[in-house]
């Protein structure tokens, strides 16, 4: 599957925002959004006026590239989240919470979404005690995401269990560190998810 291979602070810089795609090292000074401020690129501190559409695009590119979502994914989302009852930029944000690679990285078993997905493509997570691969994989309420045994014998996962809680968990999740084990206790509303966007431009985005 394609997917950028660029750099990613680059997307950070971009977006004017911290997207929190290289783990430990974004809360440190060495983050490039501390201290370069304009955007990528020879025209980067040239750029001021946004049209109404740039704005709308730009909100759209941060929640994509935070969570690591392709273009075409990020419109399912939308095209969903637009057939469901409710608000529709809520249950957009809400789908791609529930996503796999996200749950492990609220978790903390990844320091950054890119490294939780990878965690789950190599098929060192199990959902209700089976191997689950697969990125995109929506949980549900009730559903258990675990480790599996082979895999806790891996030094990365054994140092995981004495880290300890490095972010706090959201309240739609639960976790049992001991046995690096998290229960869906409910599904995410938008308090829970700690993103600082206005979806409903991405609504509007999309709705053009
Ligand atoms: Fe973004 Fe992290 Fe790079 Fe900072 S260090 S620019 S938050 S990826």
């Amino acid at each position: 599957m394609a997917r950028y291979t660029g750099s990613v602070c680059r997307q950070c810089r971009r977006e004017g925002m911290k997207l929190f795609l290289k783990g430990d090292r974004c809360f440190t000074e060495k983050c490039a959004v501390s201290h370069r401020t304009a955007p990528p690129g020879v025209h980067g501190q040239g750029r001021k006026k946004q049209s109404e559409y740039g704005i709308q695009l730009r909100e759209k590119q941060k929640v994509r590239r935070a969570y690591g979502i392709l273009e075409s994914q990020f419109r399912k989302y939308y095209n969903l989240a637009a057939n469901m009852r409710g608000v529709t930029g809520e249950n957009m944000l809400s789908l791609i919470e529930r996503r796999l690679d996200n749950v492990a990285y609220r978790l903390n078993f990844g320091e950054s979404r890119p490294m939780a997905r990878q965690m789950v493509t190599h098929g060192h997570l199990l959902v209700n005690g089976k191997k689950v691969d697969i990125a995109s994989y929506q949980v549900k309420e009730g559903d258990v995401v675990s480790i599996r045994e082979k895999s806790r014998e891996v030094p990365f996962f054994k140092t995981l269990k004495e880290q300890g809680e490095k972010r706090t968990i959201p309240a739609w999740l639960e976790l049992d560190a001991q046995v690096l084990s998290g229960t869906v206790k409910s599904l995410p509303t938008r308090e829970d998810i700690d993103l600082t966007i206005s979806e409903h431009l991405i609504v509007e985005f999309y709705s053009r």
